[in-house]
């Protein structure tokens, strides 16, 4: 893999890497006996995403009304993806399938002003201390934001494990986890 990157060219493909360095961090989820799985081989060019040439339709552009939580002209925000165990994980799409590159300069502009609102809006939900926010874009050619709202005073939650935590914590009941869609959708409506 010398011929990808000088990094690609460093690193122990078809090892495992000591675990050593998380285990114990108070961010860390896990703990006893831990393996770090045998490094894989880079893939390139790498298989398509949803959306792209070669692989299945957009979910967004497909179904565009299932777990469809709020939108405007420009923006959709989606909840209610299983497993729920955070009280609120949702997903900001334009309305429009674009990607991060593709995308014309007002809707990036306008991205902006959506992270600040879809942000205050989840934080308006009863127990939410903050709300984190990422885009992967790795399974997905429509360009995708994740919103996680880490529970007040949850203080091992923090950072970026809390995606794995929404995944191990108890489940959100059927009845909260569409109050607190609401909520969002109000305080969204709201302005
Ligand atoms: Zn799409």
């Amino acid at each position: 893999m010398t011929e990808l990157s000088a990094y690609h060219a460093r690193l122990p493909y078809g090892e495992r890497v000591s675990a050593d360095p998380v285990l114990g961090s108070p961010f860390f989820p896990f703990d006893g006996e831990i393996q770090v799985r045998p490094l894989d081989e880079p893939i390139v060019p790498e298989p398509p995403r949803r959306g792209e040439p070669g692989a299945p339709p957009c979910d967004q552009c497909a179904e565009p009304e299932k777990y469809l939580v709020w939108q405007d002209d420009t923006w959709r925000l989606y909840a209610g993806f299983e497993p729920i165990g955070l009280p609120m994980v949702a997903v900001l799409v334009p309305v429009e399938h674009v990607t991060l590159h593709m995308m014309p300069p007002a809707l990036a502009a306008s991205f902006g002003v959506m992270i600040q609102r879809v942000a205050l809006a989840i934080g308006r939900i009863d127990g939410v201390g903050r709300v984190h926010f990422a885009r992967y874009g790795d399974g997905g050619e429509h360009f995708h934001t994740w919103f996680f709202a880490r529970p007040l005073g949850m203080m091992q939650l923090r950072g970026p494990m809390l995606a794995v935590w929404d995944d191990l914590l108890p489940r959100v009941p059927d009845e909260e986890f569409q109050a607190n869609c609401r909520t969002v959708a109000e305080a969204l409506n709201a302005g």
